[in-house]
């Protein structure tokens, strides 16, 4: 019997989260190249330090679709970033049949939808 290898794997997950990291960081800062570093819901301006609160949205939420021309990226600030995301969730909710939802209860988001109801 094998046991199975946790160091390997615990190599495979930090590499994994170093990747996505450094293509977070790498669209954040050509993202903040383009764009002012205002927020695009509730405009406040950031700099400094602050700049850590200002995040990039991805418009179609997929954020494997970074175009060089940063026309699925869009700055806002960690509050109105959550906000946007919830508004989604809220919409899809809305749409979404009893067979879809019924389809969807594997995913955590829905889940905690239906809790939020109750
Ligand atoms: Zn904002
Ligand atoms: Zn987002």
């Amino acid at each position: 019997m094998t046991k199975p290898d946790h160091a390997r794997l615990d190599r495979v997950v930090a590499e994994a989260r170093k990747q996505s990291e450094l293509r977070e960081a790498g669209y954040r800062e050509r993202a903040l190249k383009l764009y002012p570093w205002i927020c695009g819901r509730c405009a406040r301006e950031f700099s400094g330090v602050r700049l850590r609160e200002l995040t990039v949205h991805h418009k179609d939420h997929n954020h494997d679709n970074n175009p060089a021309d940063g026309s699925n990226w869009e700055l806002l600030c960690l509050y109105c970033h959550d906000n946007e995301h919830s508004r989604v969730l809220e919409e899809a909710g809305r749409h979404r049949s009893a067979d879809q939802q019924k389809l969807a209860t594997h995913n955590p988001f829905s889940a905690l939808q239906g809790l939020l109801k109750k």
